[in-house]
């Protein structure tokens, strides 16, 4: 096939839950592509060569076009293996990563086309191929031949921790995993609901992990079940990846009101603790209508999540316009067919309640865009005398985390920045502790999936290099 027939085929789309069923159920909303779908999509690819644009913008720099000539070929197997050679959790990244951003932002065929959204489906084809290896066994797992006697720890079993976990497993050193919680996958099962990724999708690549050696020890919070210093005894490196998970508040009157949740607070109990189903002891608080404060991937998952535990009125409530919004597209687009209503270029001043403390509506206030900040985002600048109510029940926080400082109280020695993030060498990621790496959400603030886990595969470099050092 030629480079101009490729060019003729159109984006396959993801077949996926029409919008009025799926609020009424937790179920992933895409189904993904059949294999006809996926052969037709990658034939979609012209092949760049070594110096793709979609290698570049891939933060673990994935070999797309060779996984792309595979599918075209129908050969899943070594499409898989390609992938699987720079990315350990593939089932999860076809599904989370913010791939319009990254390796679909430069593609060739968007840029033909003049039309970003023509760009290969790249995210989809990923994903794909995890689901296509894991229903057909095809799974690879390749535990090393012998241990090499060294102990490393991994604090937090998020993406950051499960990949440095799995890369040092697969060099044959020993890897504990200690996790907070009573369930490994940090964010991925505590954060971001099961109709934007499956609990089993999760389970099926920890169980891929654990096939490769990989110890994971539940309810055990460092600095509280064992020290920094226990662990420094034992172990002969320590990675820590625990993540940003302290909500920010927004300091302003009302926000203790009965009513109000942190998203952290409202997407634990709904998705970790399952407070949907109706056997569930953990109440939620379900009013008729709710407003979510944000615009990022957590906002998203908030406001979608309360549409399907009943809440008819959700009101997404951004002080930007959505050209700003951090979240998504695809989760943006889902978000208005579910019927999320945006309140764009809208800030909240102040949440008002009744005289038992309920929640009874928010002030809010118009915005404008000035000019831009530090990070090229334009600034939004009040309107003055724009001030209005607006009658919810309910508010939910979803304007960013950041890192939890428990670590750092366990171990005040390791240093770290302003924002309560642990400092590293930009390129090894050791801490300022020898033999102690961090990466991941502690170290960069709230970011992704992918670039946790690239971190995560990075470390593993030095951590070996490190041991070897000993
Ligand atoms: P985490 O995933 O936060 O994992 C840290 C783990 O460490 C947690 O399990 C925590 O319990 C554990 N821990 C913390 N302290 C301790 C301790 N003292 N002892 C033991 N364990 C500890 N990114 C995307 O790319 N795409 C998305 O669509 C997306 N959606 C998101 C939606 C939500 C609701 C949220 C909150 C985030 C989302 N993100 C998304 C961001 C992404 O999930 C994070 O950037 C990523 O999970 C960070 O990985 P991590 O391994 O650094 O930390
Ligand atoms: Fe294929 Fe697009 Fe990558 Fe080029 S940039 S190799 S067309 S996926």
């Amino acid at each position: 096939m030629d480079k101009k027939e490729r060019l003729e085929i159109p984006r396959q789309k993801m077949p996926e839950q029409d919008p009025k069923e799926r609020i009424e159920n937790m179920k992933e909303v895409p189904y993904g592509y059949t294999e006809e779908m996926a052969v037709t999509e990658a034939k979609r690819c012209i092949q760049c060569g070594k110096n793709a644009p979609c290698i570049k913008n891939c933060p673990v720099s994935i070999d797309i076009p060779s996984v792309m000539a595979f599918v075209a070929e129908g050969d899943f197997e070594n499409a898989y293996k390609k992938i699987k050679e720079n990315n350990l959790l593939p089932g999860i990244c076809g599904r989370v990563c913010p791939q319009q951003e990254q390796c679909q932002s430069e593609c060739t065929v968007g840029k033909l086309k003049k039309n970003k959204e023509c760009a290969v489906g790249i995210g989809n084809i990923e994903r794909f191929l995890a689901d296509w290896a894991r229903t057909n066994n095809k799974e690879i797992i390749v535990p090393a031949e012998k241990k090499n006697g060294w102990k490393v720890a991994v604090i937090g079993s998020g993406p950051a921790g499960l990949t440095v976990a799995g890369e040092l497993a697969r060099k044959g050193t020993e890897v504990h995993v200690f996790e907070a919680l009573h369930t490994p996958g940090g964010v991925l099962v505590y954060g971001i609901p099961e109709f934007r990724l499956p609990q089993e999708i999760i389970d099926s690549e920890i169980a891929n992990l654990k096939a490769l050696g990989v110890k994971i020890h539940c309810n055990r919070i460092v600095g509280q079940s064992i020290t920094m210093h226990e662990m420094l005894d034992e172990y002969d490196s320590i990675f820590i990846g625990s993540g940003a998970g302290l909500p920010i508040f927004m300091n302003i009157p009302g926000e203790n009101s009965l009513g109000v949740y942190s998203a952290n607070e409202y997407l634990t109990r709904i998705n970790l603790m399952k407070a949907y189903k109706k056997q569930s002891q953990t109440p939620i608080y379900t009013p008729e209508s709710l407003a979510v404060i944000g615009g990022g991937n957590v906002a998203m998952d908030s406001a979608r999540t309360a549409l399907r535990l009943g809440v008819s009125d959700v009101k997404l409530v951004y002080r930007r316009s959505e050209a700003e919004m951090p979240a998504r597209a695809e989760e943006r687009e889902h978000a208005k067919e579910e019927g999320v209503k945006f309140d764009l270029l809208t800030d909240i001043k102040e949440i008002l309640k009744d005289e038992k403390g309920w929640v009874t509506g928010i002030k809010v206030v118009d915005m404008e865009l000035g000019e831009p900040d530090e990070y090229g985002r334009r600034k939004p600048v009040e309107i003055k005398g724009s001030d209005r109510i607006i009658d919810v029940k309910s508010v939910i926080i979803a304007i960013g985390n950041r890192p939890n400082p428990l670590v750092k109280k366990s171990f005040p020695e390791i240093e770290t920045n302003e924002k309560a993030g642990i400092k590293t060498d930009p390129e090894t990621l050791e801490t300022s502790i020898k033999g102690v790496f961090a990466g991941g959400d502690i170290v960069l603030g709230a970011a992704t999936v992918i670039k946790a886990m690239e971190h995560g595969k990075r470390a593993a470099k030095y951590i070996d290099e490190y041991l070897h050092s000993l």
